[in-house]
C-alpha cells in the first residue's frame, strides 16, 4: 500500500455551521496548510464601501463602517467577479444594500419603558439591510436574495429623531486582504490526546482517578473472576465506596476470592484537553496505604498521537462548513499545480 492510500478521514460532525473531521496518516504541514486556506484564501462577498448620507447615532463614522464591514452575507461568492480598485462597480461584481433607520417617540407609551417599547427603531440591525438589485442581479440571485446570514445583529442603537442613512457596497474577497472576507469562525486542528495507563489501576485508585478527571476520559469497568488485590482497602476508604465498590468486597463462597474486580479504562480520549490532572498526584495522594500509592505512582502517562488530527471548521454562515472545506481543497489543489506548472516551465 502507498503511503498517500493510508491517509483515512472520518466526518464526525456535519453540520451547516461546524465540521469536525478526524485525518489520520497525513503530515501536519498539509493539514496546517488546509487550515490556512479555509482562513485567508476561501473568498466570500463583504461590505467594502460605506457611503454615509448621515449619521447622527452616537458611533462614530469609522467604527459603524468597521461593524457593518464584519456582518456576513449570505451571497455565494462563485457568482460574482473580483473587483480591483481601478475596476469600475458593476452588477457583475458589485452588491449594493441600503440602511436607512430614523428612530421616532411611539405615541402613547409609558415613560417608565425600555427604549425598545418607547421608540420605533431604537435599534439598527443586520435585518435593516435593504437589497438593491442592479442589473442583472434579480436573475443572478433569483434562488437567494442577498442579505446579513443573520437578522438579529445589534449595529447600533439610536436615540430619538437620529438617524443612520447609509449605502453600502459589497465586493468579493480573500481572508488574507482583510478578515471580514474570512469564511471561517475557527479553524482549527490538534492531535489526539494519547493517555497510557502503564499499570492497572483498580480498587478505590481508579475511582480516585476516574473522579480527578474534569472532562471523563475515564470509566470504571468490572473485571469479572479475576482477584483483585487491590480492591481491598482500608477502613476508611471503605466507608467511601459507593455501590458498586461494595460489590467488589463480596467474596464467592466456593473460592474464597473477590469475584469482581474493577479497573480504570480510558474510555474519551478526544475529550482529554491535557490539563495534566491527572498526572499531578493528587489524586494518589488519597490513597492512605502507602503500598498501594505506590503502585499507581507514575502510572499515567500522557501523550498524543503523532499523525491523528482532529480538524475542526466553524463556518460564519456564509458558506455551509462542508462546503468551505471543499472549496479549500480545490484552491490547495490548484496552489500547488500553478508551483508545478512554474517548476516545469523553468526545468
Ligand atoms: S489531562 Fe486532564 S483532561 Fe486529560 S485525562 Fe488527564 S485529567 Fe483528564
Amino acid at each position: 500500500m502507498s503511503e498517500q492510500s493510508q491517509v483515512q478521514i472520518a466526518i464526525l460532525k456535519n453540520d451547516p455551521e461546524h465540521l469536525i473531521l478526524d485525518i489520520v496518516g497525513q503530515s501536519a504541514p498539509i493539514v496546517n496548510a488546509l487550515r490556512r486556506v479555509l482562513i485567508a484564501d476561501v473568498p466570500t462577498v463583504a461590505v467594502e464601501t460605506v457611503l454615509i448620507q448621515n449619521n447622527t447615532s452616537v458611533i462614530p463614522d469609522e467604527i459603524l463602517a468597521h461593524r457593518l464591514g464584519l456582518i456576513p452575507l449570505n451571497i455565494d461568492p462563485s457568482l460574482l467577479q473580483y473587483k480591483k480598485p481601478e475596476d469600475q462597480r458593476t452588477w457583475e461584481n458589485t452588491v449594493v444594500f441600503k440602511l436607512k433607520v430614523q428612530c421616532t417617540a411611539k405615541k402613547n407609551a409609558n415613560v417608565g419603558l425600555d427604549d425598545k417599547f418607547k421608540y420605533n427603531n431604537s435599534q439598527v440591525l443586520s435585518s435593516d439591510f435593504v437589497w438593491v438589485p442592479e442589473g442583472g442581479q434579480q436573475e443572478l440571485f433569483k434562488d437567494k436574495a442577498p442579505a446579513p446570514v443573520i437578522p438579529d445583529i445589534l449595529i447600533a442603537k439610536l436615540g430619538p429623531k437620529q438617524e443612520i442613512d447609509i449605502e453600502l457596497h459589497a465586493i468579493k474577497g480573500c481572508g488574507k486582504t482583510h478578515a471580514k472576507w474570512s469564511p471561517v469562525c475557527t479553524s482549527t486542528y490538534r492531535l489526539l490526546p494519547e493517555i497510557i495507563l502503564k499499570r492497572p489501576i483498580t480498587g478505590i485508585a481508579a475511582r480516585y482517578l476516574q473522579q480527578t478527571c474534569p472532562l471523563n476520559v475515564f470509566d470504571i469497568e468490572e473485571i469479572k473472576g479475576k482477584y483483585q488485590p487491590d480492591d481491598v482497602d482500608d477502613e476508611e476508604d471503605e466507608e467511601q465506596e459507593d455501590q458498586q465498590q461494595k460489590r467488589v468486597m463480596e467474596m464467592d463462597k466456593d473460592t474464597k476470592k473477590h469475584n469482581v474486580g474493577t479497573q480504570c479504562v480510558v474510555k474519551r480520549p478526544r475529550n482529554c484537553s491535557m490539563c495534566r490532572e491527572c498526572i499531578r498526584g493528587a489524586w494518589q495522594e488519597k490513597i492512605k496505604d502507602p503500598q498501594k500509592r505506590e503502585k499507581v505512582e507514575n502510572a499515567v502517562e500522557l501523550t498524543r498521537a503523532k499523525d491523528y488530527y482532529i480538524f475542526s471548521v466553524e463556518s460564519t454562515g456564509v458558506l455551509t462548513s462542508s462546503t468551505l472545506m471543499t472549496n479549500a481543497f480545490d484552491i490547495l489543489i490548484e496552489k500547488l499545480e500553478k508551483i508545478k506548472q512554474l517548476l516545469i516551465q523553468h526545468k
